[in-house]
């Protein structure tokens, strides 16, 4: 009988800034999960995009994950592994020979369409704004191209299939989509050659033999894509499990730009064990949010309790400790 594959779980941070609490929730989840079954953990940094991404907020990430009692066994700047570089702005040679891959097989073509044509071209489809591609440049002629090319550098698509993917998400049960009436051909590289994130995650995620992908709901919608450039890379997609988003009092994302909640401000709030309490408790993983280890939290860990729908966050889980003492100082 075959050995059932090793759980291997990752940590995909971004660093374009301070982690907030959403990516704290995420970063704690995925570990609760890997570690209740015994697997291993890697931390990839998804430094892609240059012009976000810097080293001291990557260190910063790191040293944030520590305090809050995760650790991982490959990855990131400090520990290493046989899938180095976990860092992405170094794995641009695996991109490219996907990419190659993906070329060979005949299903790249240039895109010269600038943001402003895209917006007015194509018909938005979703209410978070993303929008289905009109595949004008698919149809253009070779001279049209030409012309083109003289004038800037394209973008990467990648033809889609009219076809639906399906999968059972670990959290939120039975999703689909259909690729080309969904997202349409969607883009691979772009125009300034960084990789995009679509084949840059499945690349690494296959390459470093990751089972399991727990990560945000924001993202349950590039799964199918996903889907699909596993098939083209002939690889076993992971099992994937999409969290609730946190939502401010506001029904708004909470978002590193505005620095919601951010891990120094809670940091500055709470010690280790009180956040960590606070996140069981927002996760369903706790009756009430009492303080305690991601280690002791591992017991109360099952898929089952974790909510399938986003979940707003109470102003008063994680406002400061005195918080109501002051407000009736200062008025
Ligand atoms: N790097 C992405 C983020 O920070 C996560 C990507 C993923 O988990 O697939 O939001």
């Amino acid at each position: 009988m075959q050995p059932e594959p090793m759980v291997r779980g990752r940590f995909a941070p971004s660093p374009s800034g301070r982690m907030h609490l959403g990516n704290l929730f995420c970063a704690l989840i995925a570990w609760l999960s890997v570690r209740s079954q015994g697997g291993s953990m890697l931390l990839r940094v998804e430094d892609l995009d240059p012009a976000r991404c810097r080293l001291s907020y990557e260190e910063q990430l790191e040293e944030d994950l520590r305090w809050l009692g995760l650790d991982w066994d490959e990855g990131g700047l400090s520990v290493g592994g046989p899938h180095a570089p976990y860092c992405q702005s170094l794995r641009t040679r695996c991109y490219e020979e996907t990419f190659s891959l993906l070329q060979n097989q005949g299903l790249l073509y240039p895109c010269y369409c600038s943001r402003d044509q895209l917006h007015a071209a194509a018909a938005p489809h979703r209410s978070d704004g993303t929008q289905r591609y009109d595949r004008r440049c698919l149809a253009l002629s070779e001279q049209e191209r030409q012309r083109l090319a003289a004038l800037r550098s394209p973008a990467w698509r990648l033809r889609v299939p009219d076809e639906t993917f399906a999968f059972e998400d670990g959290c939120r049960g039975y999703c689909e989509a259909n690729l080309e009436t969904s997202c349409g051909d969607f883009i691979v590289r772009r125009s300034d050659g960084v990789f995009a994130y679509q084949l840059a995650v499945v690349t690494d995620d296959a390459g470093m033999a990751v089972t399991e992908v727990v990560r945000g709901g924001d993202l349950l919608d590039s799964t199918p894509r996903q889907l699909y450039l596993y098939r083209l890379l002939g690889a076993t997609p992971p099992r994937f499990f999409h969290l609730p988003l946190l939502l401010s009092g506001e029904g708004r994302r909470l978002s590193k730009r505005d620095r919601d909640l951010d891990c120094g401000i809670l940091r500055e709030r709470f010690s280790s064990e009180e956040l960590t309490g606070r996140l069981g408790f927002l996760a369903g993983l706790l009756p009430a949010p009492v303080p305690l280890t991601a280690r002791e939290l591992l017991a109360e860990f099952r898929w089952e309790r974790i909510p399938r729908h986003d979940l707003i966050v109470p102003d008063s889980l994680f406002a400061p400790p005195n918080f109501s003492v002051l407000f009736t100082k200062s008025t």
